[in-house]
């Protein structure tokens, strides 16, 4: 195996950005006139779903009969409102990256490693975070992005993890995916790649079965080997 790319999920793998989707869902569905609320433990079920229209959907699916439901377009409409009130969230500085994040995209960068994003989330979320994060577009920091619009099947699917290969032009043998979650891993191990599982704050209660590392976080302390191999020759 020759480590030539690191793929990384974005939403509890880069930064914990799981919260401030959640408030942002439940800001929009209060400036909608809907009573929905989703409490900490209803978002740990509902993330089981990938994506977040398809989340609202699988919400809707286990309302009752009288309840009010959103057609597909109504759907649609709140979820480019929700993703816009996540940007101005985001952009006035209500996340951090998680530890060793900014560190291993920096020295992978010096090492010449191609760096690539895979991830359920629509691209203009990816942007507000790397701007906020970085100051930098996602582009400049992932030459190769896979995100959520992008593909039918979500996560678990590999669909998003083969797309990224594709666009890598690189065999999973000759790359590493970073994931946070059970359905990323996966969706990761479906596309034939190894995965290093960091849990979030929502999926630290996880089985990470097949995971090929489960550590805490990226800090350096904790690379695995084959990274400090790559990266820290010197
Ligand atoms: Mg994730």
């Amino acid at each position: 195996m020759t480590l030539n790319a690191l793929i990384f999920d974005v939403d509890g793998t880069l930064a914990e950005t799981e919260e401030i989707h959640r408030r942002a869902f439940n800001e929009t569905f209060a400036e909608w006139g809907l009573d929905w609320n989703w409490s900490q433990d209803d978002y740990r079920v509902l993330l089981k779903t990938g994506g977040g229209k398809e989340r609202i959907a699988a919400f809707q699916f286990s309302l009752a009969d009288t309840a009010r439901k959103l057609t597909d377009d109504e759907i649609r409409a709140l979820h480019k409102d929700k993703t816009a009130r996540y940007g101005h969230l985001i952009a006035q500085g209500h996340v951090t990256l998680r530890p060793g994040i900014a560190d291993l995209v920096e020295k992978a960068r010096e090492a010449g490693m191609r760096l690539a994003l895979a991830t359920t989330t629509s691209r203009p979320n990816v942007e507000a975070l790397t701007q906020a994060c970085w100051g930098k577009a996602a582009a400049d920091l992932f030459p190769v992005i896979a995100s959520g619009d992008e593909v039918a099947r979500k996560k678990p699917d590999p669909e998003i993890y083969l797309l990224a290969l594709k666009r890598l032009g690189l065999p999973p043998r000759d790359c590493v995916a970073f994931e946070d979650s059970r359905i990323g891993l996966h969706s990761a191990m479906g596309a034939g790649l190894p995965v290093v599982v960091t849990p979030s704050l929502y999926t630290d209660e996880e089985e990470h079965m097949g995971a090929a590392f489960r550590i805490p976080d990226l800090s350096r302390k904790n690379w695995p080997l084959m990274l400090v191999a790559r990266l820290c020759s010197d």
